[in-house]
């Protein structure tokens, strides 16, 4: 049972609050000078590191050509089902690509599976982490929005590399 106080057992120092009342003033004023953390976003951008998991994209080699070859993992994989991979036949060392890569970013929950198992190491986790829609259609993601160069995403693959 809590032990009540009662008036005339206070010092003179608790019935004014002086001394709690300096306590709070110099907490507040030593926050004051503390280093500040909030940065002024959007005019100060935050650049993650390659930890980061922004959204997903698809990584493209420097001479253009996409790594991805339409095997359908991530999209099996993708516990929200927001992946959507058509495969086509092409003339190259690869023979499939994508004709069609779509991921619905409305759906998409940051996961980082899709990028686990990929087997090329074709679609990773950027930095991006901006990420705003006028409508539902605009919130699905093409290759032409995914495909994205390879120097561009080398911290991310470094992580992968090292950790994965
Ligand atoms: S990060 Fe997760 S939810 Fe998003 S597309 Fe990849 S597997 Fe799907
Ligand atoms: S991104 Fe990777 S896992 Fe997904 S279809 Fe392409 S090669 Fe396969």
């Amino acid at each position: 049972m809590p032990v009540k106080r009662r008036k005339k057992d206070f010092t003179f120092w608790e019935k004014i609050y002086i001394p709690e009342i300096a306590k709070g003033l110099a907490l507040t004023f030593k926050n004051m000078i503390r280093p500040k953390y909030t940065m002024q976003y959007p005019e100060e951008k935050f650049i993650p590191s390659g930890s980061y998991r922004g959204r997903p994209v698809l990584v493209m080699e420097n001479n253009g050509v996409e790594r991805c070859v339409a095997c359908g993992l991530c999209s099996r994989v993708c516990p929200p089902l927001a992946i959507e991979v058509q495969a086509a036949e092409t003339e190259s060392e690869k023979e499939r690509y994508p004709v069609k890569f779509e991921i619905n970013m409305l759906r998409c929950i940051f996961c980082g599976l899709c990028e686990e198992v990929c087997p090329e190491e074709a679609i990773v986790m950027s930095k991006d982490y901006e990420l705003a829609f006028s409508s539902r259609q605009d919130a699905i993601y093409d290759k032409n929005k995914l495909l994205t160069p390879v120097n561009q995403l080398q911290d991310r693959i470094e992580f992968l590399r090292h950790y994965k």
